[in-house]
Parts: structure tokens; C-alpha cells; sequence
């Protein structure tokens, strides 16, 4: 017990003491005495000092040198520490060896990368997947090994992952660096002090599996695409003739060639649609810097849907701050926007009023379709983007729909790094909103619109 120690040593310096003065004044010398006992003491605490001072530096035994009194109580303490910390220490080695082999077991490539980029630990998978050397590349910056500009661009969009929350879920596809026949998702996850989990995992089948899709719905759709224009101009022909035909010849025929040009023609425009969603899907977009001039889109827009409208005679309002413009493919916005605007003429009532708005804010450009249609019931609203999925197939189908209009709005978006917001309430009305990020606006003066070199894009 260390309190009786410490009452042990000071009873052992007051019986020193004692003796020394008794012997003093016999002898005397009382100063020299009290001299000589405490030098004695200082040396003894001194020697046991340097010895624990060369325990602790030089010596790699666990166990103590041997002293008694207070200084083989703090031999003690010390040694209890040092195994404590040893076993501590045990401990942990232990457990970061299981980590590293379950994760190097994995067959996910998993790199951990400190807030620079720079790799500070990779495991096995890490060296087939991504094509990194063991040693060598500990402390390089890991988009100077993964050399893809995609990545680079990923890396760079996710620098500030921790404050972006949607940053988190997102992940892009690279051909490995190691072998272009493999494909990889990459997925990059924050964690702790600023530090981020990089993990490749290899979906190559999953990619071919996809493509197969890919390319079946592209081939079918272009081989069905001639015999559906030779049947269209036949039907249009025969219905021409029909016309110098007898009466009866007319009533017969009439109405099932009428049946056939629709019908060919339902099926014209679902292959073009498929035609137009596969090379959305497929094909690297390009273009994608022209300075789209929304003003002037929608305004032909607004004509076309009024043409559309035709004897149901919505009211168009248009609502357009007209100095505010976009970056992206003229032709894909173009068919996006119009797809939500005819939706908005299909399924509104006659008189019905339609808003069409483009504004900008702190949030970025938006632009949105609002009617006073049927609207539609919350439950359908996560699954309108899906191919094919309709609310009400048969009414669809009897105004001329495909299915596939909002998919492709959906993939549009995307491919300008926008998203579609929907908000529907039945018999009320729907506000269909494309959201684009600031990074796509341009803003021209209103005159100089023709002046590339006029123009700002906001950050
Ligand atoms: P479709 O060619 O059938 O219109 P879309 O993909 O464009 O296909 O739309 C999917 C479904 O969403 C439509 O079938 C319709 O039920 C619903 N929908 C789309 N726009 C509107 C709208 N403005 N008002 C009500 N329902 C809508």
C-alpha cells in the first residue's frame, strides 16, 4: 500500500535524522552528521533515479529492477502500467490484423484515402481491381494511379463529401486501370476526421447484362422501325384511294384502315421514343455546352401546345425571366420540356390553364409545368419515370401516350446533372419541376444574347 510506504519513509528520514543529530552532539558535529545522513539519502534516491531512467530508456525486460521501500513501490506502479499498455497494445495489433484480413479477404477493392486524396492503406483487391503496387503507392495521390478523367471529375465533385449529403449516395463506372475488360462502381464514403473509404467493386456482368438489354431494345426497336414506315405509307396510300372508291367499298374500309394508320402510327412513335431513350443510355453526351435559350424554346413550345390543344382551348400563361439561359444539348431539352408540356395538354380538361415558368434562385434554374388537370394520386408518383408505367393505361393509350415520355425527361435530366420534382394533388392539378444546379446557368444581356463571350455562368 503506497499511503503506508509514504509513512514508512518519512518515519525512516525522522529515525536518520534522530540519529544523526544524537551522534552530532556526541561527536560534537551536529551539521556535519545531518550532512552526511542526507547526502546519504539524496545519493540513495539519485541511484535509484538512474536506475529508472535506464529501465525505462534502455532496457527492453518487462520486469523491474529490485529496490525496496518507496522506490520499489514506484518499480511497481510503473511495471503495472507498462503491462497494462502492453496488453492494450496486443490488443489492438490484434484486432487491426483481423480487419486488414477480413478486408483484405474481401473481394471489393477498399482504399482509405486521408482528405487530399492521398491512399494511406489499400487492400489485396485494391491491387488487381485498380492496378495498385504494395508499397509504392502508399501517400500518392490516387487519382495520379486511377488516371480516368471521369474519376478525376468524380473525385473532384465529391471534394467536399462531408457537407453534401446527397454527395454520399453517389458513385460513378470506370473501365479498371488494371484491365479495361472489367468494369467497376466506384462508391466513395466519408468517414471519421475528414478521411474518405474508396471501394471498386467489380460489376463487369452486371454491365454486360445491362448492354445485352441495351442493345436489344436499340436492335429491335431500328429493325421494327422500317417495316413500320412501309406499313405507314401503304395505309396512307390506300386511304387516298379510298377516297375515288365506291360507297360501299368506303364503308367497309374505312374504318379499319383508320384503325391500322393509328395503330402504325402508336407504334411509330413508342420506337422512336425507345430509339431516343437507348441513345440517351448509351451514347457519351456531347453538345453538351451549347447556350440553350429557354426564352425562346418555350415560346415555340407554347405554340406547338396550343396547336395541340386545338378545340379544348387551354389558357398558356407564360412566366420567363427571360436573361437567364443554360448549358446543355438544345435538342435533348427541347424533347424533355415538350414531353412535360403535352403531358400537361393530354391530361388537363378542356379551358383547363397551363403555367409555364422558367426563374432562377439560390438553388439554381428551374423550370415548371403546372396545370389544373386530373392530377394524380400520391402513390404513383415514385414510379411515374419508369418505362411504361402509366396511371391509366387505357387513357394513355387513347391520348396518343407512349409510356416512355417521362423516362425520357428523367434521363435528360440527368445527363445535365438536373432532377425532375413532381407534386400532384387528384382532381386538382400537378406541377411537374426540372431543378438545374447553378453550374448550368448562363446569364446574358438581354440584347447580346448572339455574343457568346457576353455571357456568365454562375458557380
Ligand atoms: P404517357 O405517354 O402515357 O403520357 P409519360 O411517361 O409521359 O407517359 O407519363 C406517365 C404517366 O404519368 C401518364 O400515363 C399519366 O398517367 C401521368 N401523367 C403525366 N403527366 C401528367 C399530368 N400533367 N397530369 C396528370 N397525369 C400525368
Amino acid at each position: 500500500m503506497i499511503g503506508t510506504t509514504w509513512s514508512q519513509v518519512f518515519l525512516r528520514l525522522g529515525f536518520l535524522l534522530a540519529v544523526a543529530l544524537l551522534l552530532g552532539w556526541w561527536l560534537e558535529q551536529i551539521w556535519l552528521c545531518l550532512c552526511l545522513v542526507l547526502t546519504g539519502v539524496l545519493s540513495w534516491h539519485l541511484y535509484n533515479l538512474y536506475r529508472l531512467d535506464n529501465w525505462l530508456q534502455k532496457s527492453k525486460k518487462l520486469d523491474p529492477p529490485e529496490a525496496s521501500g518507496i522506490w520499489g513501490e514506484v518499480f511497481y506502479q510503473i511495471y503495472k502500467l507498462q503491462k497494462r499498455n502492453r496488453k492494450r497494445k496486443r490488443k489492438l495489433a490484434n484486432m487491426l490484423k483481423q480487419f486488414q484480413a477480413s478486408t483484405g479477404a474481401m473481394p471489393d477493392a477498399t482504399v482509405v484515402l486521408n482528405s487530399k486524396h492521398k491512399i494511406e492503406w489499400f487492400n489485396k483487391a485494391a491491387v488487381q481491381l485498380l492496378g495498385l503496387k504494395a508499397a509504392q503507392d502508399i501517400g500518392q495521390i490516387v487519382s495520379n494511379l486511377v488516371r480516368t478523367p471521369a474519376f478525376t471529375e468524380f473525385l473532384h465533385e465529391m471534394g467536399d463529401a462531408n457537407s453534401n449529403a446527397n454527395a454520399r449516395g453517389r458513385s460513378i463506372k470506370i473501365l479498371s486501370p488494371a484491365d479495361p475488360q472489367v468494369m467497376l462502381r466506384i462508391h466513395l464514403v466519408p468517414y471519421g476526421d475528414n478521411k474518405r473509404l474508396m471501394i471498386a467493386r467489380d460489376v463487369t456482368d452486371l454491365h454486360r447484362l445491362e448492354q445485352i438489354r441495351q442493345d436489344f431494345v436499340a436492335n429491335v426497336s431500328h429493325e421494327l422501325r422500317t417495316p413500320l414506315t412501309v406499313i405507314g405509307g401503304f395505309v396512307e396510300t390506300l386511304q387516298d384511294d379510298l377516297q375515288e372508291a365506291n360507297e360501299h367499298f368506303q364503308r367497309q374500309w374505312q374504318r379499319p384502315l383508320d384503325l391500322v394508320a393509328q395503330q402504325a402510327h402508336r407504334m411509330q412513335n413508342i420506337v422512336n421514343d425507345l430509339l431516343l431513350l437507348s441513345r440517351l443510355e448509351s451514347e457519351i453526351p456531347k453538345d453538351m455546352r451549347k447556350i440553350v435559350e429557354v426564352q425562346f424554346l418555350l415560346e415555340d413550345l407554347c405554340e406547338e401546345a396550343t396547336a395541340l390543344s386545338g378545340e379544348a382551348r387551354h389558357q398558356f400563361v407564360l412566366d420567363i425571366e427571360e436573361d437567364v439561359h443554360l448549358y446543355g444539348s438544345p435538342d435533348e431539352l427541347e424533347s424533355a420540356f415538350a414531353n412535360l408540356v403535352f403531358n400537361a395538354v393530354r391530361y388537363t380538361p378542356a379551358g383547363g390553364q397551363i403555367k409555364l415558368s422558367w426563374y432562377r434562385d439560390a438553388a439554381g434554374a428551374h423550370f415548371a409545368v403546372e396545370d389544373t388537370g386530373e392530377g394524380i394520386a400520391e402513390h404513383h408518383l415514385p414510379r411515374l419515370t419508369e418505362r411504361f408505367y402509366r396511371v391509366d393505361v387505357a387513357r394513355s393509350r387513347k391520348q396518343g401516350g407512349t409510356g416512355l415520355g417521362l423516362a425520357i425527361v428523367k434521363h435528360v435530366l440527368q445527363r445535365h446533372s438536373a432532377s425532375l420534382h413532381i407534386e400532384s394533388q387528384l382532381g386538382e392539378g400537378s406541377l411537374f419541376r426540372c431543378d438545374f444546379p447553378p453550374s448550368a446557368i448562363v446569364i446574358t444581356e438581354a440584347d447580346e444574347t448572339e455574343d457568346e463571350d457576353e455571357t456568365t455562368a454562375l458557380d
